[in-house]
């Protein structure tokens, strides 16, 4: 037996576990101190009524031999596509019968898609970015190449002809740096990866946070994507399915290379290694899409994008530069004092007991950002604010 010789060269712990180790030793030496966590990307606010009626429901459907359920279709309930599918009709975005895959999440399929693609392909994630794209890819011993995202250009970099990668992540809104592409931008990523014959790996997993109608929700909205995009989305952020567990991915039947055809590849892929999204939570997710589900879910939507508000008016008033905070849960600020990523965590963390992350864990232009997110309660936010800015004025 031989284990997989590419785990030794990905990062041996993932950067929540350092949070929580720090975080536990401050808390341990210090148990009268009230530590304000605004780290994690986890949601806090619970299902909307809608959506635990829906579960309720479904739970009863298997508690009857005339509705009760066994193994689903691999790609999803088509109660759900469909829902999904008019999701998308209302964003401007036609898909076809079969594009759409139900998964447990965007995380799983983001790790899982690299199950169609060779190992001889040149990958290039933007740095900063979701640590999940390059662990993924360095666990399957592919060559990773980063896209610098920088002040210098608002986060967001744009394609550069010389080099020629294979496949592309775009995170957008982006994890962590809150940035996110206009749909001119992504036109140009669409044109530079159709000419190279790559493909783009669309992650839209904050797209519920946009506000701004320049900004794209989907990568779809964008002519040529069809034939060089995969889209990742989930229910986590836009309805609380942290805990839950749904998602989706499309691949465009359009989508292939040299007689290959990635949706049908998708299907064997899932068809052999996946057995569904149980029935129960499919239904949950059916009911987000509904029209009294939607309503429920921009309630907390608007809680989160307020909370992202608040910390955005500390920073505006104490002169600290950052992104994000607008179309993002995140934001994303430079350490003031020329502090590193963690520099400033313990500073944050001992001065003021409140809980962010070091951006220097989502790459190496990470290094001397710090992200804050909107996720937790206003209470705590407001809370996490004051001292902040008593910190730091
Ligand atoms: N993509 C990005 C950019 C994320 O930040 C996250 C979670 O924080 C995910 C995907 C994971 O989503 P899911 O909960 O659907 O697995």
């Amino acid at each position: 037996m031989k284990y997989n010789l590419n785990f030794n060269d990905v990062a041996e712990s993932y950067l929540f576990a350092e949070v929580a180790d720090r975080v536990a030793k401050y808390s341990k030496a210090n148990p009268d101190k009230k530590v304000i966590k605004l780290g994690i990307g986890d949601v806090t606010l619970p299902l909307v009524p809608e959506v635990i009626k829906a579960l309720h429901a479904a739970v009863d459907d298997m508690a009857e031999k005339e509705t009760f359920k066994g193994y689903g279709p691999y790609e999803g309930y088509s109660f759900l596509r469909d829902a999904i599918s008019d999701y998308y009709k209302k964003m401007g975005v036609a898909l076809e019968e079969g594009e759409i895959f139900v998964s447990d999440g965007a995380k799983s399929d983001l790790g899982n898609i690299l199950d169609i693609f060779d190992k001889d392909n040149v990958v290039l994630v933007p740095d900063p970015v979701y640590p999940v794209y390059v662990d993924t890819n360095v666990m399957a011993g592919r060559k990773v190449l980063f896209a610098d995202a920088s002040e210098q250009n608002g986060f967001l970099p744009m394609p550069d002809y010389s080099v020629d990668a294979d496949i592309i992540y775009i995170c957008s809104p982006n994890n962590p740096t809150g940035a996110a592409y206009t749909e001119a931008q992504l036109k140009e990523w669409v044109d530079y990866a159709n000419s190279k014959n790559a493909v783009i790996l669309y992650d839209a997993a904050y797209e519920c946070f946009i506000t701004d109608n320049s900004l794209a929700r989907s990568i779809f909205r964008i002519e040529g994507a069809k034939t060089c995009a995969i889209e990742f989305c989930s229910l986590s952020k836009i309805a609380g399915f942290t805990g839950t567990r749904c998602g989706y991915t499309i691949v465009p039947h359009a989508l292939e290379k040299d007689g290959m055809n990635a949706n049908k590849l998708w299907l064997r892929r899932q068809s052999t290694k996946f057995n569904g999204v149980p029935y129960i939570v499919q239904r949950g997710a059916a009911a987000v899409f509904s029209e009294e589900g939607m309503k429920q879910i921009q309630n907390n939507l608007s809680y989160y994008k307020r909370n992202a508000q608040i910390i955005a008016e500390c920073l505006d008033e104490l002169g600290i530069p950052y992104t994000g905070g607008n179309n993002s849960p995140y934001v994303w600020l430079k350490c003031p004092r020329g502090m590193s990523s963690w520099e400033f965590f313990d500073y944050l963390l001992f001065n003021a007991q409140v809980v962010g992350t070091p951006g220097a864990g989502f790459g190496r232009n990470g290094e001397g950002y710090f992200r804050l997110t909107a996720f937790g309660s206003r209470e705590n936010t407001e809370e996490a604010v004051k001292r902040i800015q008593l910190l730091l004025k």
